[in-house]
């Protein structure tokens, strides 16, 4: 098959799928922004283009939002300058061509005499057609964002109070969102009926936090105490916390593909740990995919844990036949045509004498477009790898995702163009094999009922707008 250039830009900053963002917030807690601030840098895996804070102390709303990463935004003067015992934060991973610091949340409003900030992780699937509507009756949207759609639905119902006007806000919304929702004094933490994306709630002595993984709640040494349901509506405020039970009752729809990729392995997301959920998939893939080969290798950091339960099934030996390079940020200068192989090695470097001349089985947690797999493969090849093969702990993405993760069409997605040996061909491998979607379930605890499993199954559990595209 013909080769196919990639960009020396997509070997160093390989195109995996993105994450669209990360939420945290406490209520109750004198150093909120700080504490907040720590929680944003354990999420930051969900969201590396901008971030920010909102804080109040009952009466005084404050913000600080900006594009880049966590440490780059705020400093101790910053967050001091933050004050108050209520805080709402957010990272955001955005799609092209939305990158923008008006985009950046939380976002924040003055309606009526009241503050609204709200922090969202997911797609609504409707927010074209209920923007329409709304600006056909005379509003102004700041940004292009679907999450703005909230405020404005909310801002429109508030007169019926602001619980009321978040349950009829979420009567009217549809796709996937997990988000939380700040007054001056009150956060109000919510799920969408599917619960597409994870969010939890803990306890820190007398304060509460709300969070996207149970990571960030480790790192503020808050108590886990449950996932806010699908379709639960949380308010916590100086009375203390309250439910409000869904109003409808949906199909469970939990994003397989936080377990499988992005949540971080020491968290649990629907109420499952995401690291043994990850080393028993590789189990599976051992008992389906048995190979002859001299070591078992991953590409760090991401394929780490992919194949670390396939060598232990196996009794393959372990190695790390690739050395990541973690110094290799952001503005890293492209290197020229000519110089393209450098891209490759400069955050992944083979260790040639462990190499030349075995068989190498790479385990890999997806393959998106199949081009950064590519790069990497000829350099194993140019070291002298005799073998190379390839297992991949999850089935083939064919169909794209609507509900927050960056692959919103089938021509993004290889494995909608092409068979599973043609994939192999074009990455350059002597074998490959996916895991298909009964093993995937199987090592849940959950029922397949609960699972979402649509870029690989094709169904869609919520009717997805006609108007709808990506924002
Ligand atoms: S389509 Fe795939 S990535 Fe998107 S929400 Fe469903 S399982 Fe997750």
């Amino acid at each position: 098959m013909k080769e196919e250039p990639g960009t020396a830009g997509e070997e160093l900053h390989p195109r995996r799928p993105k994450e669209e963002c990360g939420i945290f917030a406490v209520y109750g807690h004198e150093d909120a922004a700080k504490l907040t601030y720590f929680g944003l840098y354990a999420l930051q895996h969900r969201g590396q283009e901008s971030a920010g804070i909102v804080t109040s102390d009952g009466k005084q709303v404050l913000e600080h939002k900006a594009m880049g990463l966590v440490p780059e935004i705020f400093n101790e003067a910053v967050l001091d300058s933050l004050k108050g015992h209520i805080a709402l934060g957010h990272v955001r991973y955005s799609t092209t061509g939305s990158s923008l610091l008006i985009n950046a949340q939380p976002f924040k409003i003055r309606y009526s005499g009241t503050s609204l900030a709200i922090a969202h992780n997911g797609n609504l699937v409707n927010a074209s057609r209920i923007r329409s509507e709304l600006e056909d009756r005379g509003s102004i949207f700041q940004t292009s964002m679907d999450t703005e759609v909230v405020l404005h639905l909310t801002a429109k119902y508030l007169k019926r109070g602001l619980e009321e006007a978040m349950s009829e806000t979420m009567a009217r919304i549809k796709g996937a969102y997990s988000m939380v929702v700040m007054t001056e004094d009150a956060i109000i933490a919510a799920r969408d009926p599917n619960g597409f994306r994870p969010l939890c709630l803990g306890k820190l002595n007398s304060s509460y936090v709300v969070a996207s993984e149970t990571c960030a709640l480790d790192l503020v040494e808050a108590e886990y105490i449950r996932q806010v349901k699908p379709g639960e509506i949380l308010i916590i405020n100086q009375n203390g916390i309250r439910s409000m039970p869904p109003r409808t009752s949906l199909r469970k729809s939990q994003c397989v593909f936080e377990l499988i990729y992005f949540a971080r392995p020491d968290s649990n997301v629907f109420d499952q740990n995401v690291y043994l959920f990850r080393k028993k998939q590789r189990k599976l893939l051992a008992r389906k995919f048995p190979r002859e080969v001299d070591l078992v290798m991953p590409f760090p950091d991401s394929g780490n844990y992919a194949a670390i339960g396939y060598a232990q099934e196996s009794g393959i030996p372990l190695e790390m036949g690739v050395i990541r390079n973690h110094y290799v940020g952001r503005t890293f200068i492209q290197p020229s045509q000519s110089m393209r192989d450098f891209g490759v090695k400069v955050k992944l470097n083979p260790v040639k004498e462990l190499l030349r001349d075995r068989k190498v089985l790479i385990i890999e947690d997806s393959i998106i477009r199949g081009t950064t797999a590519r790069s990497r493969i000829k350099t194993l090849r140019k070291v002298g790898a005799r073998k190379v093969h390839m297992l991949v702990s999850c089935p083939p993405h064919r169909f794209p995702c609507h509900y927050g993760i960056d692959f919103s069409s089938r021509g993004e997605l290889i494995a909608a163009q092409k068979s599973v040996d043609e994939i192999g061909d074009f990455i350059g491998l002597d074998s490959l094999g996916y895991l298909d979607v009964d093993n995937l379930v199987k090592p849940s605890d959950n029922t397949r009922e609960e699972r979402f499993l649509a870029c690989f199954d094709g169904k869609d559990t919520v009717r997805i707008d006609d108007r709808f595209t990506k924002q």
